[in-house]
């Protein structure tokens, strides 16, 4: 069992503040979220920032990942650490994301720039239920979806500053390994906490 938050940002968004140094010092000093995804808004570069620094720290477990501002809405993809090529829309990136056994989640549905009722149109792997930005009756929405449409709901706080971190998360029966972390989101084997 593993507690992951599934979204945040870095500096290297350009509407984010957290510097990987200080996640770094978070993710460790927490105690029992233990791994992170960085899911910046269309690059990687914060990802490698805070990769090369977490090496430096045991039993924390950075997942590569990215939230691309595609035409149709954001959509997150779990397991990359490169941008999809453009023109990005949701059915270039799904594909590119299932060529390298990535996932896709759809980030806060209900909220603005999501996908919303769309999302229904698309192989997505899962849909992002509770998401710490957003108010209750946007995040039961997105659950009402993942129940219409049988996919699994994950949890991220979509911190952008660090004072939002952690306000949700999601619990993965999977050990403290990205591929195996990845397999269990796609079978379903989520909790979402906050
Ligand atoms: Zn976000």
């Amino acid at each position: 069992m593993i507690q992951v938050d599934l979204h945040l940002h870095t500096k290297y968004s350009f509407d984010a503040s957290i510097h990987p140094k200080t996640l770094v010092d978070q993710l460790y000093a927490h105690p029992f979220i233990k791994a992170v995804a960085i899911t910046d808004h269309n690059t990687v570069e914060g990802y490698y920032k805070v990769l090369e620094l977490a090496s430096a720290y045991q039993d924390i477990l950075i997942i590569p990942g990215v939230e691309i501002s595609t035409e149709e809405g954001d959509l997150i993809v779990l397991g990359v650490a490169e941008l999809p090529p453009k023109p990005w829309n949701v059915e270039n990136v799904i594909d590119f994301a299932r060529k390298r056994g990535c996932l896709t989640v759809a980030a806060h549905p209900y909220r603005a720039y999501g996908l919303g009722d769309l999302t229904k149109n698309y192989d997505v792997d899962a849909i992002e239920v509770l998401n710490g930005a957003s108010a209750p009756h946007i995040n039961r929405r997105a659950e009402n979806l993942a129940k219409a449409m049988g996919l699994p709901g994950v949890a991220g706080s979509d911190a952008h500053h660090v004072s939002e971190l952690w306000t949700a998360y999601t619990e993965i029966q999977a050990s403290s390994d990205i591929d195996d972390i990845l397999k269990a989101i796609k079978k379903g084997l989520v909790r979402v906490l906050h």
